[in-house]
């Protein structure tokens, strides 16, 4: 299917929770505050997602994937 033209970027965050360790790094260093933590790291706001992939780099567990839609 042809991409669709925008003038923004919209980007899908996923954290698969079994993989996340809670360390934290990623509600801590996103810059756009995509994350909060009640246990596992949750999407909160994937809307302010801007695709940096910081978090994706930063996760050891290598839970979080951002994918363009
Ligand atoms: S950086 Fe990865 S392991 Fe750490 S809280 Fe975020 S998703 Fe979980
Ligand atoms: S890609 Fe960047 S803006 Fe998007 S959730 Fe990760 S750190 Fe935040």
């Amino acid at each position: 299917m042809a991409k669709v033209r925008r003038d923004y970027e919209v980007y899908l965050v996923y954290v698969e929770s079994e993989r996340c360790d809670s360390c934290g790094e990623c509600v801590k260093m996103c810059p756009v505050d995509v994350f909060e933590m009640p246990h596992k790291a949750i999407p909160v706001r994937p809307v302010n997602c801007m695709g940096c992939q910081t978090c994706v780099a930063l996760c050891k567990s290598k839970a979080i994937v951002i994918t363009e839609i």
